[in-house]
């Protein structure tokens, strides 16, 4: 029986694009030639990045002075990218703070200017999102982490600045409605709620390039790849085919309204049991807290064999919290379904019962 994955990333894809994507690689499009194996200059291939394309635009109501760009290199190219094509040289970035994430994006722009950090979390093992920061309005841009994966936060809101905002959203995009004019680069390593990982999402509004004054790299410089179309060189082919059909069944099913909507569910059961249990306890911040990943402690730590038998036994995969917080973390990302929340709240209540 499938296992009830709540894994961090890689992650649970929904079960038909799994099978969708199986076929492709046998037999693509009818064409008895896997997707793997064509050309990705194919009218077959083509077809596939457009789509993908056409369906991020439609789904985010990307405004048309927007491009979309499916990248190698993961999240963290992205670290060192954003710095290279926004920072000007002798010039500023703002950064907050919130986690593992920000401060390896903080590292790599410390290598192309003046990287302040205006707000951090940092001395509370980043257990909340730090509000009532200022951004300075000589910022080239800021930088912000939309969900801390690895933390358990989320930014419920973002700053409305002059800055350009740039935005890690690895871990919640697609999760819920965004604004994305408030955004002038969003970033998104596709292995959360997106596809396999291999390819890496960029939405960015193509004013804001091309005022460093510095010399970039051609595969390092977001306009090669806006004039190219993403295939300025071979792209990855299949995990841009995989996350078009992830985008088409979150399309077929209702899109942004109907996820944000059975995400909330998820997390509100998961939530409200552990606020009510006296066996377990949030790890972060009540107003800060994730629709994607959940942290949680055991009260009492000699509970912990018999829980992790538990949810051995109750095919829950993945439950593990990272080892910079300990406890344990659920991942509720989009292809998640609600019956695999209920089954891990059913052993958590088992568990309290036995006691
Ligand atoms: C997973 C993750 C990353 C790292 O992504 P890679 O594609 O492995 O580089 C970066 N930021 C956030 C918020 C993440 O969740």
């Amino acid at each position: 029986m499938k296992k009830h994955n709540f894994s961090a990333g890689p992650c649970i894809l929904p079960q038909q694009v799994f099978k969708e994507a199986s076929s492709s690689l046998l037999n693509f499009n009818n064409l008895d030639l896997s997707l793997i194996e064509i050309s990705h200059r194919s009218a077959d291939f083509v077809a596939v990045m457009d789509e993908a394309i056409s369906l991020v635009k439609e789904t985010l109501n990307v405004p048309s002075e927007y491009s979309v760009l499916f990248l190698q290199g993961g999240a963290s190219m992205e670290f060192l990218m954003v710095a290279y094509n926004l920072m000007k040289t002798n010039g500023k970035a703002a950064y907050l703070d919130t986690g593992a994430w920000s401060s390896k994006a903080i590292k790599e722009a410390k290598l192309f200017g003046d990287t302040q950090v205006v707000g951090s979390s940092k001395i509370k093992n980043y257990s909340y999102i730090p509000k009532g920061y200022s951004i300075p309005t000589d910022a080239n841009y800021f930088h912000c982490t939309s969900n801390n994966t690895i933390f358990g936060t989320q930014m419920k809101s973002f700053p409305s600045t002059e800055v350009n905002v740039v935005c890690d959203m690895s871990s919640d995009i697609f999760s819920r409605k965004i604004n994305v004019s408030d955004f002038d680069l969003i970033y998104a390593g596709a292995q959360k709620n997106l596809g396999p990982a291999g390819t890496t999402l960029v939405i960015v509004k193509d004013e804001i390039l091309g005022h460093t004054g510095r010399e970039i790299p051609t595969m390092l410089d977001y306009r090669t790849h806006i004039s190219k179309e993403s295939m300025f060189n071979t792209p990855p082919v299949f995990p841009i085919y995989v996350s078009m059909l992830t985008l088409r069944w979150l399309k077929e099913n209702g899109g942004i309204e109907w996820i944000e909507k059975r995400n909330n569910q998820k997390a509100d059961l998961l939530y409200n049991f552990i606020d009510s249990s006296s066996i377990f306890e949030g790890s972060a911040a009540f107003e800060d807290r994730s629709t994607m990943n959940a942290t949680f402690l055991l009260t009492d730590n000699s509970l912990e064999s018999e829980f992790n038998k538990m949810c051995l036994e109750g095919g829950i995969n993945g439950l593990k919290g990272h080892r910079s917080v300990g406890g344990y973390r659920a991942s509720m990302y989009n292809a998640m379904p609600l019956e695999s929340v209920q089954v891990l709240v059913d052993i958590m209540k088992e568990l309290e019962r036995k006691g």
